[in-house]
């Protein structure tokens, strides 16, 4: 999948996430375009989190059936006196598992969205992730920050930067360095001065012991 069409269905999945009814489309949507971002940056742990903030999300559900199920057989076979404490007793039991499933979907969400950000380079997705998380951590009054929270991860998942050219993956070699080139033209050469033998520079004008002249004088 290109990282362009992975965009936009996980651009696509986030916004449907944050509308009710529509959650579970919207958040396979965005599963299936994690596979492809994952594949894009190379980062494995962007898919692997999301997975399992949806199976959790997916347990929750699943535990929340049961117990309703629960609660209406249940209700129908006890005795009149028992069945509102049963009643009650199961729907704070539901609750619960509710919210500890949606709390530990939302910090393996977290993390999906933090990798994403690293990788991609777009900040968003870092603050959907600290929202969604505090969303999760607060009840009720969460689902509204849960909603923004999507909202805000869909803004990220639009504005990732496509490159608009393919950048090659190997950078051209750098070309090879000439040979390191003295910065002072240092000359092997000698000559002796012809007054006391002592060696001196080629280009030396006087004698670096006696003193007299034994190059062509600079004018
Ligand atoms: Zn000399």
């Amino acid at each position: 999948m290109s990282l362009e069409s992975s965009k936009t269905l996980a651009g696509i999945g986030a916004i449907l996430v944050a509308i009710p009814f529509l959650n579970l489309i919207g958040i396979i949507l965005v599963l299936i375009a994690m596979n492809g971002l994952a594949e894009y940056y190379h980062e494995d742990g962007i898919f692997r989190n999301a997975l399992y903030g949806f199976i959790f999300g997916i347990i929750g559900a699943v535990a929340l059936i049961v117990v309703i199920v629960m609660l209406i057989v249940g209700v129908a076979f006890v005795s009149p006196v028992a069945a509102p404490f049963i009643g009650v007793g199961l729907f704070i039991v539901s609750l619960i598992v509710l919210y500890i499933f949606s709390l530990l979907g939302a910090i393996f969400y977290r993390n999906s969205l933090s990798i994403l950000s690293q990788k991609s380079g777009e900040g968003m997705f870092e603050t959907a992730g600290l929202i969604l998380l505090i969303g999760a951590i607060i009840p009720i009054i969460g689902e509204v920050l849960k909603f923004i929270a999507w909202i805000l991860a869909a803004v990220g998942f639009f504005s990732i930067k496509t490159p608009t050219t393919q950048v090659s993956v190997v950078a051209p070699s750098p070309p090879p360095r000439p040979p390191s080139a003295p910065t002072m033209p240092v000359s092997e050469e000698k000559k002796y001065c012809q007054y006391c033998g002592t060696e001196n520079k080629v280009e030396a004008i006087f004698c670096q012991k006696c003193g007299k002249q034994i190059g062509e004088k600079e004018t």
